[in-house]
């Protein structure tokens, strides 16, 4: 007799699972209790158990999305502001504006931007054709297995 095999969560379309690195949750199933403060991101999700970072320097391209995030705010705000100030610019208020998105920014979107990458790695992983779903197995057949 088969082991009883249920699926313990339902996977997700790729751009819910996105969402779901945009708000800080589990790309997998959407646990959002995988933080232990703003900066610091759990090992692995408490409910499924997805490893956030694949390998060790895997939040490499969290930072580059982080870094691409900023750098585009900051070049439409200076193209916004060149556009409608050309040629009086006015640039102390611009460099205030400037050293706010470029820190700001950054400091918001850090979470962010390390939940999303765990979503693309997730996406990755997914792809895989050896990748399962996590199942609950019946403790009962356990033993026959
Ligand atoms: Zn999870």
């Amino acid at each position: 007799m088969a082991p009883i095999v249920r699926p313990i969560l339902q996977e997700a379309s790729w751009p819910i699972v996105l969402l779901r690195g945009l708000r800080k949750r589990c790309p997998r199933c959407a646990e959002r209790r995988i933080w232990n403060g703003w900066f610091a991101l759990a090992t692995r999700c408490p409910r499924c158990l997805l490893r956030f970072e694949a390998e060790s320097g895997g939040f490499l391209g969290a930072m580059t999305l982080n870094y691409a995030v900023a750098i585009s705010a900051w070049a439409v705000m200076l193209g916004v502001v060149l556009a409608a100030t050309v040629p009086d610019v006015p640039v102390a208020p611009l460099l205030a504006a400037s050293v706010a998105i470029l820190v700001a920014l950054p400091l918001w979107f850090y979470p962010r931007s390390k939940t999303l990458w765990a979503a693309v790695e997730f996406l990755v992983l997914r792809s895989d054709p050896d990748y399962r779903t996590p199942a609950y197995r019946d403790p009962r057949t356990r033993e026959l297995e």
